[in-house]
């Protein structure tokens, strides 16, 4: 370690008559029969360290500040707990305040708070026991996506935040500028502004997504991600939905759709055992308090085979269904999340992945089937979330690329170096965009969106 810091999940490991050194924010004191009882947490765990002190032993005017929210420091030594709860507790012998968090202005005192509330207080609900548990298992998550592809031999590359090509229509952008706002410079006889004297000499945007760019890598690192924040400038107020979220973004050359469905089910399944092995008491708070089948979910992902069904099959399903749908199901409709959740959690119980959608619905650089109404498409449809991943195989030839970017009405000069890749060297490629916020719901049953990432972007809401 570089500096020699006991965190408490360490303490907590250790045997009775250990000295030790405690750092921690008070989670609840109380005084009871000539003992005081401080709980503190660190972060390091979820288990809060329960620390005791002789009445008496701590000068009134220090132990009134300790209160919930203080930040204090203690050491002495391990001992047997008689309590329920720990093995082991501290003796403390000294204690140091150094913060104070007084009750009258500290928002976070020990009676729960909804989430909504929690949210308004960003720089605190870090503190609580379910922003705790959130965000190991967002570390943790992290960590294994990196471990998972750096072990099958995959390139980590970092695609451009910022970028100038409005390129695949994924999601509405946003637009980056220096230009004066009130002063905007305008062409000559003309109301369309100059963007010739912006920064980049050419309109500017917050990427949608990284994998134009993840392709020019697989072209010559075969297997290569992304892991990265992506923004959408959607005004689409849903616990889904964030305006900037992370997204995983996989691209394989020489691998087609059957490939990259295998790579999406054995990345899933990778990254659930990873949680369940080394985040196990977050994961049993999130299903004793939020999601009562979370730990059976998880399991029977990790073990069972995806569904796998053609979309023509889906839709066949949901026109069966006899459900009162609210967008209409036929044959060349975008499946909707009322939909992919019917299939997903009332059809099949379980993970479903559903290929070759109508080309009229999907971009342009998916592979066109022979059929010459289909392109080969996949999303991953997961229980209680509807679509997490959503991939393809690339459309590797150029003829049938530039047909279609003519067909979405797209401006070909744009895609120039797209086709370049087409022109020298084109492979079969494959790959998929995984929303990581997307993947922290169901891995943590957390019904919104906002609760799984530090910093909630949404329409309306940039606080912190
Ligand atoms: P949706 O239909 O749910 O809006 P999408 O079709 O726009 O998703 P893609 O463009 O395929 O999504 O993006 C890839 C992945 O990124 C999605 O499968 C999803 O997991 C995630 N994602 C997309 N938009 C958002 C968003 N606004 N906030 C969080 N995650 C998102
Ligand atoms: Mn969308």
């Amino acid at each position: 370690m570089i500096r020699n810091h006991q965190y408490v999940r360490h303490l907590l490991t250790l045997s009775p008559g250990a000295p030790a050194t405690a750092h921690g924010w008070v989670k609840t004191r109380r005084d009871s029969k000539g003992v005081i009882f401080i709980q503190i947490n660190d972060g390091s765990c979820f288990a809060d360290l329960q620390i005791v002190f002789e009445a008496g032993s701590i000068p009134e005017e220090v132990l009134s500040k300790v209160t919930t929210g203080a930040c204090v420091c203690v050491s002495g030594a391990m001992v047997a707990s008689p309590g329920k709860g720990q093995s082991v507790e501290l003796r403390g012998e000294a204690l140091e305040l150094l913060g104070a968090a007084p009750p009258e202005t500290y928002p976070l005192q020990k009676k729960k708070h909804t989430l909504e509330t929690l949210r308004e207080f960003g720089h605190f609900r870090t503190r609580s026991n379910t922003f705790g548990a959130v965000f190991r298992v967002r570390n943790a998550l992290s960590f294994a996506i990196h471990r998972f592809f750096q072990e099958n031999g995959f390139l980590y590359v970092h695609t451009p935040i910022l970028t100038t090509s409005d390129a695949e229509g994924a999601g509405a952008m946003f637009q980056v500028t220096t230009l004066d706002l009130m002063n905007l410079p305008r062409k000559p006889q003309s109301s369309a502004i100059d963007f010739s004297t912006d920064f980049f000499s050419h309109p500017a945007y917050l990427t949608v997504s990284g994998q134009l760019e993840a392709e020019i890598f697989a072209l010559a690192f075969t297997n290569v991600y992304t892991f990265g924040p992506t923004f959408r400038a959607e005004n689409s107020n849903t616990p889904r939905h964030l305006a900037e979220f992370w997204m995983i973004e996989p691209e394989m050359a020489f691998c087609d759709l059957d490939g990259n469905q295998e790579l999406a089910e054995a990345f899933l399944k990778y990254l659930i055992t990873y949680l369940m092995d080394h985040c196990r008491q977050d994961l049993e708070f999130f299903n004793q308090r939020y999601e009562p089948n979370l730990l059976a979910t998880l399991d029977n992902v990790a073990s069972s085979e995806f569904a796998r069904i053609p979309y023509s099959e889906a839709v066949r399903i949901l026109e069966q269904s006899g459900r009162p749908w609210e967008f209409p199901v036929y044959w060349g409709a975008d499946l909707q999340s009322e939909h992919e959740r019917y299939l997903t959690e009332v059809t099949f119980r379980k993970p479903v992945i559903v290929t070759g959608y109508p080309k009229s619905i999907k971009a342009f650089y998916m592979r066109a089937n022979d059929d010459g109404r289909t392109v080969r498409a996949m999303d991953v449809l997961a229980p209680g979330i509807g679509e997490i991943i959503g991939g393809s195989q690339r459309e590797e030839r150029l003829d049938v690329l530039r047909e279609k970017i003519r067909e979405h009405n797209l401006p070909e000069e744009h895609y120039w170096w797209y086709l370049d890749l087409r022109r020298h060297g084109s492979a079969p490629h494959a790959g998929f965009g995984l929303g990581f916020e997307r993947l922290m719901m169901y891995v943590t049953g957390m019904k919104n969106i906002r609760d799984v990432i530090p910093f909630p972007r949404t329409p309306g809401h940039a606080e912190f």
